[in-house]
């Protein structure tokens, strides 16, 4: 076929869209998994300097000592840029695995730096974590609701999700054995039990401490393996930590982390710790998707922790998300209407706010966005459609000033939506 003609029409595929996109026929089955995220989509409108978004989840960075790190990154250039400009093990850079095991301990975890695999960002271990364990159909468990970035990579495998219901204290143990029961009873594979246990991306709630060792015999009873998803496990408001899941059943669960919430996202340095069978597999497919992980934002990340107070870094972090936790909070108590609901995090980013029945907020998001404010829609943190009366706020980004507004204009816009 010429450039020049136009494309053919072949049987099952849709003749309006193969218009649009010449390539249509080509995609992989799986690709038709792969959808535009909602919250993706928001960003541009929602960056928009006159809308207050409540809709992102871009951790507070303003804090950071940018002088000494831009003379750490200049110094680490000149004493060691053969090794930081060259390519690495997909493994991780070694002193960098070891310091990431002293992390872990903050939470009770006994890892060995050989059982870590560095990665581009928790987002890449979640992909390749998926991609070693899913089959087309197979089912993953997941809170409902549960991480966008988490479900975009379930769905690019064709991976089934079905959704936990939560209460104030996390996934409810009692639901999960029904929901494994009934997939087992029609057939169902169930490859693994994907869970936030702290500060819960959308949620805003943590799993109770209480109701870890039931979760972890649930799945082992079931023969399902577990994927901790740990991004805020160290921003808890008064410093609290909890029990790691993997510290509890390190044969059983697979642990993601991440320096983007405790030091810089745009570095994209995270990491999976896992059993040592999975790790091997691990490796190989990291080796498959980039090689290695970049090596000089390894070596950034590993002088940053050797050489400033780290710790002290992730308190400044609390202090600015509590202060603006404190200001959403508030700012809901007195201005959102008669009949909504929120949780009320002790860490993290998010609120996850219930509506009214009747108001849908999907659909009321572009009347929001006229009204100058933006959230994240219920239905983008669920694979199967429900979250229409629901929304995320995140309040990590805007001073709390913009909150206050942001919240307010909110208010207004419920307001009309219900008086219709
Ligand atoms: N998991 C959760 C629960 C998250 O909230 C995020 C980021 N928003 C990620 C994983 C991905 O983080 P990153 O790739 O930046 O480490």
């Amino acid at each position: 076929m010429t450039a020049s003609q136009p494309p053919e029409h072949r049987p099952g595929s849709e003749p309006g869209r193969n218009n649009l996109d010449p390539h249509l026929d080509r995609y992989a089955a799986r690709t038709a998994g792969m959808t535009a995220s909602e919250i993706r989509a928001l960003f541009a409108v929602a960056s928009r300097p006159e809308v207050v978004s409540l809709a992102g989840g871009m951790p507070n960075l303003a804090a950071l000592p940018l002088d000494s790190l831009s003379n750490q990154m200049a110094e680490l250039i000149a004493e060691d840029g053969l090794t930081a400009l060259q390519y690495g093990s997909a493994h991780g850079v070694p002193a960098l695995r070891e310091q990431i095991c002293e992390i872990m301990a903050m939470e009770g975890i006994t890892g060995h730096p050989d059982d870590i695999v560095v990665t581009v960002g928790s987002q890449m271990g979640l992909d390749m974590v998926t991609r070693l364990f899913c089959d087309p159909g197979d089912v993953v468990i997941a809170e409902g609701p549960s991480y966008v970035g988490a479900l975009g990579s379930f769905a690019a495998y064709q991976a089934q999700v079905i959704h936990v219901a939560m209460d104030d204290d996390g996934l409810v143990p009692e639901n999960l054995r029904e929901a494994l029961t009934q997939a087992e009873k029609h057939g169902k594979r169930v490859k693994f039990l994907y869970t936030i246990p702290n500060f819960h991306n959308p949620a805003g709630v943590t799993l109770a401490v209480e109701r870890r060792a039931e979760i972890l015999e649930i799945c082992r009873q079931h023969d399902v393996l577990v994927v901790e998803d740990n991004p805020y496990g160290l921003l808890g408001f008064n410093g609290q930590t909890y029990p790691a899941l993997r510290s509890m059943d390190p044969d059983n669960v697979v642990y993601l982390g991440s320096f983007s919430k405790t030091f810089a996202s745009g570095l994209r340095v995270g990491w999976v710790l896992a059993p040592h069978a999975v790790r091997e597999k691990l490796v190989l497919a990291a080796e498959s998707a980039t090689l290695c992980p970049p090596t000089l934002n390894q070596l950034v990340v590993s002088r940053y922790l050797e050489t400033h107070d780290w710790k002290g870094q992730i308190k400044t972090f609390r202090e600015n998300y509590r202060e603006r936790r404190d200001a959403m909070l508030s700012a809901l108590e007195q201005h959102l209407p008669e009949g909504c609901t929120w949780t009320r995090p002790d860490g993290g980013f998010y609120v996850w706010v219930t509506v009214p029945e009747g108001v849908d907020t999907k659909a009321m998001l572009p009347r929001a966005v006229t009204a100058r404010v933006a959230y994240a829609s219920g239905t983008g943190f669920y694979a199967d459609g429900f979250g229409s009366r629901q929304m995320r706020l995140s309040y990590c980004y805007p001073t709390p000033e913009r909150i206050r507004e942001g919240v307010r204009r909110l208010a207004g816009v419920l307001e009309s939506e219900m008086d219709l």
